[in-house]
Parts: C-alpha cells; sequence; structure tokens
C-alpha cells in the first residue's frame, strides 16, 4: 500500500489540520510514493525502533512524538539517514490525535475504565467558521450534498447540519453578466447555513463553487468564536461511584502497569471520595487549571513541583510514558484495518520503560 493511502486513512481519523500551532505532525520521512506492507508503532522514534523496523521488515514506523520538531540546517542525524538509507517512511501523529475526536486521552480514559462526561479544554489548532450560500431552490440540495462530503456540517457528535430559509435575493446584472434568473423583481432563492472546521474549509468551498449554477455565487465566510465540542485536549469522566482518591490511584496504577506514580493530596486525605476525574495524557500542566474547574481529580504525567503546589484538586501523575502508551494500540488497529501487518513496539522495547529505573 503506497504512504499516501495510509497517510489518508490517518488523517480521517486525526486530520493534520487539528495538530496545535507549535507541532509537527504527518510524514516527516519519506515519500507518498513509497510502499509499505508491514508497520511498526512507537510512542518515539528511538535508535532501538529504529533497529527494530529494520530488523522484522517495516517499511513505515508511525509515531505519536515526532521525530523532527525543530527545525533543522542539515541532515546529519544517523537516525534520519539509516531511516532513508532503509527506504522507511515516518509518520507523526501527535497533538493532532491528542485533541480528535477519538483521541489518546478518550484510550486513556477506556483504558481507565472511566465513562466520559465532556471535553476538558477546547484547544485544538482548528477554528469554526460559519458558511452561508444562496441558491435556487432545485440546487439546494446538491450544494448541501457536496458540502457535507467536503467535510461542512460536523459538528460534536453528529454531521450533515445545516440551516435552510427561503429568502428573496436582488441584483443588478452588468453589461456582460449571465444572470442565472431575471432580478427585476426579485429572485426566489434559499439560503444555506453550515459550520465548517477551519481544516476542512478551503476544500467545501471550492465543492460548493463546483456545484453551483450562478455565474458568481454569493458565498459568505466567517471564523466563528465558538468551538466545535468533537476535539480538544483532555476529558472528564466518571467511575460511576464516589470512590476514593486512594483507591483510584491503585487503579491507575494497576490499569497503566505503571511502576509507581505521585499522588499529590492537595490537602485532602487519601480516603476522600470523588466522582469528577480529568485526565490528560502525556504532559497535562497546561490544561491543569482547567482540570481545577471541571473535576475534583487530575490524572495526567509530567507534573512540575510547581504545578503540585499549586494545584487545589489532587492529582495522580503516573508519567508520560504510561498514560499515552494506551493509544498505540488503536493505531495499530487502523492499519490492520487497513490490510497493513503491524506491531507495536513492546513495552520493554522502549527505552524510558526499559531503561529507567526506580532507587
Ligand atoms: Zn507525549
Amino acid at each position: 500500500m503506497k504512504i499516501a493511502d495510509i497517510l489518508r486513512h490517518m488523517e480521517s481519523i486525526a486530520p493534520l489540520g487539528l495538530a496545535l500551532s507549535w507541532d509537527n505532525v504527518g510524514l516527516l520521512i519519506g515519500q507518498p510514493d513509497w510502499d509499505a506492507e508491514k508497520a511498526l508503532v512507537t510512542l518515539d522514534v528511538t535508535p532501538q525502533a529504529v533497529e527494530e523496523a529494520i530488523n522484522t521488515g517495516c517499511r513505515l514506523v508511525i509515531s505519536h512524538h515526532p521525530l523532527i520538531f525543530k527545525p533543522i540546517k542539515s541532515i546529519s542525524n544517523p537516525l534520519y539517514i539509516k531511516l532513508v538509507q532503509h527506504g522507511i517512511a515516518v509518520i507523526c501523529l501527535h497533538t493532532n490525535l491528542d485533541v480528535a475526536a477519538r483521541s489518546v486521552n478518550h484510550l486513556l480514559a477506556e483504558k481507565l475504565g472511566l465513562k466520559l462526561i465532556e471535553p476538558l479544554s477546547t484547544e485544538t489548532g482548528s477554528t469554526s467558521h460559519s458558511i452561508a450560500v444562496y441558491c435556487p431552490p432545485e440546487a439546494t440540495e446538491r450544494i448541501k450534498q457536496a458540502a457535507w462530503q467536503a467535510g461542512a456540517g460536523r459538528y460534536g457528535d453528529y454531521s450533515n447540519c445545516a440551516t435552510e430559509s427561503e429568502v428573496t435575493g436582488y441584483f443588478s446584472p452588468g453589461s456582460s453578466s449571465q444572470p442565472y434568473c431575471d432580478g427585476a423583481d426579485g429572485c426566489r432563492e434559499h439560503a444555506l447555513h453550515f459550520v465548517c472546521d477551519s481544516l476542512f474549509l478551503a476544500q467545501v468551498l471550492s465543492a460548493i463553487r463546483s456545484v453551483h449554477p450562478y455565474e458568481t455565487p454569493l458565498i459568505s465566510h466567517h471564523p466563528l468564536q465558538s468551538v466545535n465540542p468533537a476535539y480538544g485536549l483532555g476529558l472528564v469522566g466518571s467511575f460511576g461511584d464516589c470512590i476514593s482518591i486512594g483507591d483510584i490511584a491503585e487503579i491507575v496504577k494497576a490499569k497503566l502497569s505503571c511502576p509507581q506514580l505521585k499522588l499529590w493530596l492537595a490537602g485532602y486525605d487519601s480516603n476522600h471520595k470523588i466522582t469528577r476525574i480529568a485526565v490528560c495524557g502525556g504532559s497535562g500542566a497546561s490544561v491543569l487549571g482547567i482540570a481545577e474547574r471541571k473535576a475534583e481529580l487530575f490524572i495526567s504525567g509530567d507534573i512540575s513541583y510547581h504545578s503540585f503546589l499549586d494545584s487545589r484538586i489532587p492529582i495522580i501523575d503516573a508519567g508520560h510514558f504510561y498514560t499515552e502508551y494506551p493509544a498505540l494500540s488503536y493505531i495499530e488497529e487502523q492499519l490492520i484495518s487497513l490490510g497493513i501487518s503491524c506491531s507495536v513496539l513492546d513495552r520493554s522495547a522502549h527505552e524510558y520503560s526499559r531503561d529507567m529505573q526506580y532507587i
């Protein structure tokens, strides 16, 4: 299968346009017309992961963390050279997968057994737009279909959203204009409104124009202050019952198989029972303030000394690696659904898990 086809599928589950502005996602090594029948999924493209890919005949590595993150001035990194020499492509799904409709945090919450309540942060690399288009009634249906197929009208867990109303349009044609209807007394028209994420905006506008019968269709669009609730960083969930902080820590440790975790009590007793739990896999400190407003406890990784001290709610820091590792099997499932032979780099082969000692 071509890398381009694999990338297209991955974009359907984690659109690259959802990535935060500072990130670097997508095809980072290789070319779209390279072939790959076997892939390796890993959290990081480390020397160990590259050796594993070479030894097992993988022509594609999909990682969560970007192999290339900062701008580079020369290609001297032996890892990059080795990957190119062996014709191994690298695709990175990072913050686009963190904020997707089914995200790293959904997979973490599922692994922990949490029932979802609401998104935590609505931060993404995408913005919502409103699109208005005016058309003759007989063109309404095909314009709606074209816009929906191109990505308009997706909001929260709903698709094919639009509003439609009858309006009267007026215009005065120029000397060389070829109007669709005689506008002297006003044309009966339909006004269509769609919401559209910025990642689909260009293709939706193009799709509408391609099926619109007017010589010069009137299509207006503008960004919205509102956000699409389908996307965002972190989630709030619950185990269903009130459960003690200490018991939650035990559940997290067992379900994520982490060798140890940090439990910050924020002045509470470990027997204190809570219901609303915020999760954010990886480094979650940036959404801790939101977690304090929306939840009674925060599960994440990479929490700093000062973040612990400042937090008004208890925190379970299970580690960056252990809170993101559950997402890898989801990427594996997606590759297998494409017919790609695939494996996840074993926990014991991830350097962080293998070489980190707790002494
Ligand atoms: Zn991470």
